[in-house]
């Protein structure tokens, strides 16, 4: 086996893992064509195909029934502090240690962000299923929650749909 092919072997043997173990995954649309400009990343990027990846990973969830809730590339996740909320707004893409100045969090700063994530997801769902009806979910700019047709079959008032679920 080659190591493209080992790569989307293993892929696929985390992306099955991911999706059968979670009911519910959230992803952070990560802007990779401008982080494709960034000589510094677009190496490593590239190396690890975030994008096949992620498609794998959709279509595991489809398949096994399960939610995706992507969040913005703008919702700052690295610089939030997964515990208190301060922003370090000086963080560097070199400090792989998150350090709080604030509460004193000291975390990696993969697992920092990826606490953000959840958080951010979860709530973004929240407000979609409390708060808005499908024409407003339409028209507000939250996106990327897969897939759609959970979303899409709750009408305004109806408590049918989420029962199914
Ligand atoms: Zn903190």
């Amino acid at each position: 086996m080659n190591l493209k092919d080992m790569r989307e072997d293993f892929y696929d043997k985390v992306s099955t893992a991911i999706a059968k173990q979670y009911d519910t995954i959230v992803i952070e649309d990560l802007n990779v064509q401008g982080m494709m400009q960034n000589h510094h990343i677009a190496k490593s990027l590239s190396d690890v195909s975030f994008y096949s990846f992620k498609q794998k990973l959709l279509y595991k969830a489809e398949k096994y029934g399960k939610n995706i809730i992507e969040i913005g590339r703008f919702d700052p996740s690295s610089k939030i502090c997964s515990r208190c909320g301060n922003i370090k707004h000086d963080l560097k893409l070199s400090d792989r240690i998150y350090h709080c100045d604030v509460c004193g969090l000291t975390i990696d700063r993969d697992h920092n962000a990826s606490k953000n994530i959840r958080k951010i997801g979860l709530i973004k769902v929240g407000s979609v299923r409390s708060e808005l009806t499908p024409v407003e979910i339409a028209t507000s700019g939250l996106y990327g929650i897969y897939p759609y047709r959970q979303m899409s079959v709750v009408e305004a008032g109806s408590s049918d749909a989420l029962a199914e679920r």
